[in-house]
């Protein structure tokens, strides 16, 4: 007699409701929308019941979008059979799949440097700022486009499909990329948008200035090591000034204060400190609401009653790391777990073991540490090898190619080893919620494997950096 136990039959209910990522269209290069399905259903007993497709590349864009130049520089070509952007919704409909979009909101390719992100001093680098009005302009229109071309390929099929946009994703888990060197912190961004959203905001006046000397406040929670940033990762909405000090304490953080460091100083400074963390989270969700706003402007109304009841039903997601507070992304994950969020429907986020549990919000699992971070990683830096302009902006461009290549090598085994995958891993998630309003509904599995990875490698163009040798 074979018994069933707790653990297998939750593992076994969590295998429905699955997502499969394509976080690059360079993975269709290497398999097609059939052979992706059958690996998901292979890797998680189940098939998935959508797909998540990109709206633009790490090196460009997907499709034309007015007022933008269509730039593309590695691997982004569609395999025949697929053509454009419309055709990869098709093939994946075909598949029987539900759609959603994604984009990655730093737009890693768009060369404005009026947008980009500006460090505490005063350097700039490739990511766009999601604090500004302008970026959130050109967010608005990609992923808007990007709606109407997938609203127009699923019409346009024959038979007709039964398969529907559910949502659009925006990708958040490396807004405020961090960097520093000799134990000095460079965080991001305060170019003159943030710089003004920070003054006008009730808890942020004058509160930059505060932070431009070293130590200072983020001293208490993060430190420049060697190999990046270490930081506090315990703090969440219920923690005061005192708390932190009592972490920051705790890892020895407050050594960077000298015998500055009595209990008074440091909570004035860890209050500093907290005010920063809420005034980045609020203007994070501003630019959030702003972004579906500008890409779904019109749906609802619009003549066609297809459009306008997909619209209407239509789920607004973002993508975040499953840490309380999230310093790349700058969000307090438990702020958003409410019944009827304002500004979003829904939270993908991984589920590391400080991971709060989200009971109101309807919310997925996506099966990688620290979400997408290592994968956005894994995919810039290819798109920077093949951009001419990015290697004599990076170190990269002093790099020979030998070294390039294990470059690339190593970050790819990088995003390999955060994902997880098999019907244990959803096990260990705890049941699914069986109420679609609430509670986590499903999972995120991502389709990179080391194959695709190594095909895209092998692909690149590499440009000629300064001072590469051939
Ligand atoms: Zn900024």
């Amino acid at each position: 007699m074979a018994r069933q136990f707790k653990f297998g039959e939750a593992a076994e209910k969590n295998t429905e409701n699955g997502v499969i990522d394509i976080p690059h269209t360079c993975i269709l290069q290497t398999y097609s929308a059939r052979e992706l399905v059958d690996k998901f259903e292979a890797t998680w007993g189940r098939k998935p019941s959508a797909v998540a497709l990109p709206v633009s590349n790490a090196d460009g864009l997907l499709f034309d979008v007015d007022g933008l130049s269509k730039y593309s520089a590695a691997g982004s070509g569609f395999k025949d059979g697929i053509g454009d952007f419309g055709g990869l919704v098709k093939a994946f409909a075909t598949e029987g799949l539900n759609i959603y979009l994604t984009l990655d909101v730093t737009l890693p390719f768009q060369e404005s440097p009026p947008l980009q992100i500006v460090d505490i001093v005063g350097d700039s680098s490739r990511h766009l700022c999601f604090g500004n009005p302008t970026t959130v302009e050109i967010l608005g229109a990609i992923l808007g486009t990007g709606i109407d071309l997938a609203f127009e390929a699923l019409q346009d099929m024959t038979p007709p499909t039964n398969s529907k946009l559910l949502g659009v994703v925006l990708d958040l888990v490396n807004l405020w990329p961090m960097g520093g060197s000799d134990n000095r912190l460079e965080l991001t961004c305060f170019c003159p948008s943030c710089q003004e959203y920070f003054e006008l905001h009730e808890k942020g006046k004058r509160l930059i200035d505060k932070f431009k000397t070293f130590p200072n406040p983020w001293s208490l929670a993060l430190r420049a090591t060697e190999s990046g940033i270490s930081f506090v990762d315990e703090i969440g909405i219920n923690h005061g000034a005192k708390e932190i000090v009592g972490f920051s304490r705790l890892k020895g953080f407050d050594a960077a204060f000298g015998s500055n460091n009595g209990d008074s100083e440091l909570i004035r400074k860890a209050d500093d400190l907290l005010k920063y963390m809420s005034v980045r989270h609020d203007q994070v969700m501003s630019s959030v609401d702003s972004v579906f706003s500008e890409a779904m402007r019109g749906l609802s109304t619009d003549k066609n009653p297809y459009i306008s009841e997909a619209a209407r039903m239509m789920r607004r997601v973002i993508l975040v790391e499953g840490t309380s507070y999230s310093w790349s992304g700058g969000i307090f994950i438990e702020k958003l777990d409410q019944l009827k969020p304002a500004e979003f429907d829904e939270i993908w986020a991984d589920k590391g073991p400080q991971t709060p549990i989200l009971k109101c919000v309807p919310n997925y699992a996506y099966m990688s540490r620290r979400s997408r971070y290592y994968l956005d990683a894994f995919f810039e830096v290819i798109a920077n090898a093949a951009d001419s302009n990015a290697m004599a902006t990076t170190g990269m461009g002093r790099m020979v190619r030998d070294q390039l290549q294990e470059l690339l090598v190593q970050r790819l085994q990088q995003s390999l080893a955060c994902l997880t995958a098999g019907k244990a891993a959803l096990g260990t998630l705890g049941v699914a919620s069986d109420d679609e309003k609430q509670g986590r509904q499903g999972y995120v599995g991502i389709a990179l494997d080391k194959t695709a990875g190594i095909d895209l490698i092998n692909g690149v163009n590499i440009a000629r950096g300064p001072t590469a040798k051939k």
